[in-house]
């Protein structure tokens, strides 16, 4: 498989403190010296303006640019430092020049309301009852629809979690991965997601915090990416330095 972790250890998949990581950027540098990184890339959340608990805000995003900037000359003899993002679909962009870009989905829009999809479980159910009409299939397929623009839309160079969608889903305890209308839904957003050839992550972040026992995105995702012949990045989506590396190793063995 083409992964690009074969250089040397790395995770461009990194949040801090200026959203909602739990470091100081500078904490997680020495973390991964200690694990002997060679590349560290943070990927602070962009703001969005209808829903402020995880993001950066607007004048925290410009310190975060210059607090890697200070890091990046500081440890430049140690370890490669990027400064990158993580664009949300539904963001409000801008133009400054990240080293790289990675575009996410963490919500759908429904009737006009943004809905999370990864913030709790007792939420999604929420939403999918008020909004859906208790209908899982609708509000997944809803999902996959707007994760095929997600590249588009955001520039990303990385496709961040493709099926974020699942992480309350361990056991199939919402909706059927297996299910025929699911298969279907993911692999034809897969199919216009992949039409520029970004790079896709195997994400461990759901791992780590206990959510679920495999990464994103789920096998059958995984071989198609795979056979569409985009490249794949390990990353572990890290909030906190302690999961810095978190299931790296069983995730290059997938
Ligand atoms: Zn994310
Ligand atoms: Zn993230």
């Amino acid at each position: 498989m083409n992964l690009l972790n074969g250089e040397g250890k790395m995770n461009l998949h990194t949040h801090t403190c200026y959203c909602d990581g739990k470091d100081e950027p500078e904490a997680l540098v020495k973390q991964a010296i200690a694990l002997g990184f060679s590349v560290l890339g943070f990927s602070g959340h962009e703001y969005t303006a209808f829903d402020t608990e995880f993001c950066m805000s607007r004048e925290g995003t410009q310190k975060y640019r210059e607090e890697i900037g200070r890091l990046k000359e500081k440890y430049k003899d140690r370890i490669r430092i990027c400064l990158g993002i993580e664009r949300e679909y539904f963001g409000e962009g801008d133009d400054y020049p990240y080293d790289y870009v990675i575009g996410s989905l963490h919500y759908v829009k429904k009737d006009g309301v943004y809905l999370s999809v990864d913030n709790t479980a007792e939420i999604m159910l929420d939403n999918v009852e008020k909004y859906f009409a208790g209908d899982f299939r609708a509000y997944v397929e809803l999902y996959y629809e707007t994760e095929a623009d997600v590249a588009k839309k955001t520039g990303a160079d990385i496709i961040g979690h493709f099926d974020l969608i699942t992480k309350f889903n361990e056991g199939g305890r919402y909706f059927d991965e297996d299910a025929r209308w699911y298969k279907k839904a993911a692999l034809a957003a897969l199919a216009k997601a992949a039409e520029n050839r970004p790079v896709f992550e195997i994400n461990t972040g759901a791992m780590a915090r206990g959510y679920r026992s495999r990464p994103y995105p789920a096998p059958f995702i995984l071989e198609e990416i795979r056979r569409l012949g985009c490249p794949l990045i390990l990353s572990s989506d890290c909030h906190d330095r302690a999961f810095l590396d978190y299931g790296f190793a069983e995730a290059a063995s997938l």
